[in-house]
Parts: C-alpha cells; structure tokens; sequence
C-alpha cells in the first residue's frame, strides 16, 4: 500500500453527496457547483466551495477537475465474485438458473488457474464502476477464497467476504461437512479479518443447501470473530421459500431458519426479502438486520419487486446490491434507476428522487455494512472514499448535462445514464485505486 502523503490535497469538481437521510429530511442533498474536498492522510478534512475549502488549506496539493463530479465511493452490499462469468444467463428463475447455469460456473473456481485472473477481474470491475465498499459473497473453495482476499487486499478496496459454505443439495464439489466448514472458515478469518480494510462475512449459501448443524457451525464461526458479518440469502423467490419451509419443518418462516443458529443480529445483512412476512419484516428490525436490496437481479430472475415501503414502514434498513451474476454488471448507480423503475410501478408507488438514490448508494449501504461512521458521504471526518464521474466526449450523457438546469437533474441524468465509461477516478482513503496510477 503507497504511504500516505503528509501534505493534504484538494479535489477540485461539482460536489455532490447525502450526508442526510432523504427519506426523513427533505434537504438532503449537498452540492457545491464549483466544489471542492480536502483530504490528508486518508481522512476529509474540509468539503464546500472551492474558494473557501482552498483558502483553509492553501499548501495544498490541488488536482483540478472542474468539470467533473465528485462523488462518494459507491456501496455495494451484495455482489457474488465467482459470477462474473455467469453475466447474462437470460430465461430462467433462481432454482433452474442455479442448478443449470451459476453452479456449474462455480465448480470451475476448485482450479485456482481459473480462481486468481477471475478475483483480479472482479476486483478491477468494483473499482472501475465506482465501487468503494463491498459485502462480496464468496466461493466454497477455501484456496481460492484465499486468493480473493489477496487480490482484494492488494486493491485497497473495503472489502467483507468469506467462505461461501454447504453441505446439500448442491453439486458434490460444493458440499462440505459442518466440521470442515468450520475450520476453513475460522482459519480464512484469522488470517483476513482485519487485515488492512478487509473484514470477514460468515457465509451460508442459502437454508436450502445448509443443514442445521452446518447453519450452527457458522453461528460459532460468527462468534469466534469478533466483528465479523453475517451475510446469506433470504425470501428471494417463492418456490425457493417453498422449499426451505418443507426443509424446516419446524421453522414458521425462512428468517427462523437462521435466528435459530445465532445468524441473525445486527452485522447480518440478508440479500433480497422480496417475499418476507410482517413478523419477520418486525424480527428483522429489532434485531438490527439489514438487506441488501438488488433490484436488477430480481428483475433478470423474476423475483418479484422489492417491497421498499415495508422496510421504510417497519424500519428495516436496506442498501444497494449489484447481485452479479444474477445482476446485471457491476453498477452501483445502475441499481439506482432499477430500484427508483421498480417502486414506480408498484400499486403503491413510492416517487424516490436522485437523492434517495444517492443516499442508497452510498451512505445507506455503508449503515448497512457498520461502516456508517466511517463512509457513506464527504463530510470532514470521513475517510476520503470517493468517485468522480466525467461524461465521455460526444455521449448521450454530455448532451444531457450540458443542459439540465440544477444539481438535482444533473445527479438524475448521472445516476440514469453514468456507467464504466464514465468513471474517471476512484479514491479510498484518499488513494487512487482506478486508474492506477
Ligand atoms: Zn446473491
């Protein structure tokens, strides 16, 4: 990792960002047109006008791009590294996308010639969209998960992961025992759990391929690692529902098959809830359990539409997923438009803005990760994650923000048609992570 350069520096560009809850504060979006944010030794020391925010730090180093946005690094909550290669399997449902298309795929990381070039891709795909943070579902082989964390370690990227564990239904080369899963685990989480900015996710697949004792076993990884996460799916398809409930016969609902093996606390972030009950919406919320809402992937896999103003009512917080590969690419931003196309057509729309979409982005999901003290938006304080987005000459993007008339519309406009191409520079902890330099 570069050392730090004592001297603080200045980027100069149209700031935007939500320090504030959209959904509870109307004025939640700051800009600064002609903007500018400070930052030394990885940390946001002023965020404003650029003449105010220069004029306090004069030695500054400045990198001047007046043209372009800046943003906070983007935030995603749940995203699958094995996947890359799955992009794109068009016409089926979970369970048949699963067992004919994603599964197969991952066999293929149990050869690590194939596993090292695929994290390193990956990892280049999460800077290259803007990607600052992200809750990474991993892979069931242990050596390759190994080389996730180093090419996610080498990338200075925030990244949680872990070993993505099973013992049925699965492919054979899939399936473990609870005993080995635990050892594997904890061993994979003592060596990368704190490590730099990596943390470690405990990781069931999904009840369906998980036995109680496997479930148990990573309740007692998850107790073994202090602050680690607890990431798995849950409610994301009905016959997947359908499936886990005659699996547990015991259990009322899906979300019981988990909080009976200690899973379901507040570093537990469960991918999808489309389908989720008001006892477990009610059950998630006092036990500060959050979701990672991925709303391309339930489109491309004919989920179902996230129920968004259940979470808001019963405040269950939520956050954006990029879900590849049931998703469709790693944009961040691009779940934003599909999230906001989703809530307008169900029969109870909820109108959200650009910056409820920001907000989801970025500082919601990094509430949802437990870094809420630590990034999510470019207040002083902050570590200095950030994305700054240039419209590529002659794009449909130029023609539209040479145009709009307000921050509010450009953040529209960036947020609807701002991709890949568009990302000019990804910032953690004040380092340039893309491009390299
Ligand atoms: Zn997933």
């Amino acid at each position: 990792m570069a050392v730090q350069n004592p001297r603080a520096s200045i980027l100069r560009a149209r700031v935007l960002h939500t320090p504030r809850d959209p959904f509870s504060d109307e004025a939640a979006l700051d800009c600064h047109e002609n903007g500018a944010v400070a930052f030394q030794d990885g940390e946001i020391i002023a965020t404003g006008d650029f003449a105010e925010v220069s004029g306090r730090h004069p030695d500054a180093d400045v990198i001047d791009e007046r043209d372009a946005f800046l943003l906070p690094g983007l935030v995603d909550t749940h995203v699958h590294w094995p996947q890359l290669g799955v992009i794109g399997a068009m016409g089926l449902e979970l369970l048949d996308w699963l067992r004919t298309r994603t599964l197969p795929e991952e066999v293929k990381l149990a050869d690590l010639g194939y596993a090292r070039p695929l994290a390193r891709d990956f990892i280049h795909g999460l800077a290259a969209n803007g990607t600052t943070t992200a809750l990474v579902f991993g892979t069931h082989f242990p050596e390759a998960q190994d080389v996730f964390f180093e090419a996610a370690a080498e990338s200075g990227l925030r990244i949680a992961s872990g070993l993505v564990v099973s013992d049925r239904d699965l492919l054979p080369e899939l399936r473990t025992t609870a005993a080995e899963a635990h050892d594997a685990a904890l061993s994979l989480g003592r060596r990368w759990h704190g490590h730099g900015r990596l943390r470690y996710a405990v990781t069931p697949r999904f009840s369906i391929s998980c036995s109680e004792e496997m479930l148990d076993s990573c309740g007692a990884v998850a107790a073994e690692l202090d602050g680690s996460l607890v990431t798995s799916h849950l409610n994301e398809n009905r016959d997947e529902v359908e499936a886990v409930l005659d699996l547990f016969e015991e259990a009322d609902d899906y979300l019981a098959t988990y909080e009976r093996h200690g899973l379901v606390g507040p570093a537990t972030v469960m991918a999808h809830n489309v389908h989720a009950t008001d006892d477990e919406l009610a059950r998630m919320a006092s036990a500060g359990t959050s979701v990672a809402h991925c709303p391309s992937s339930n489109g491309f896999l004919g989920s179902g539409i996230f129920p968004m103003r259940r979470h808001l009512d019963t405040r269950v917080g939520f956050g954006l997923g990029t879900d590849v590969g049931a998703g469709t690419g790693l944009s961040v931003l691009k779940e934003g438009l599909l999230a906001y196309l989703g809530q307008m057509v169900v029969s109870d729309p909820i109108r959200l803005t650009p910056a409820h979409l920001l907000w989801l982005a970025t500082r919601a999901g990094a509430q949802v990760l437990g870094l809420g003290d630590t990034v999510g938006d470019l207040s002083p304080g902050r570590a200095a994650d950030m994305l700054l987005l240039r419209a590529p000459e002659g794009s449909t993007l130029a023609a539209t923000l040479a145009r709009v008339e307000s921050p509010d519309h450009a953040l529209g406009a960036l947020i609807t048609l701002a991709r890949e191409d568009s990302v000019a520079g990804t910032w953690v902890a004040g380092e340039r992570v893309y491009p390299r330099m």
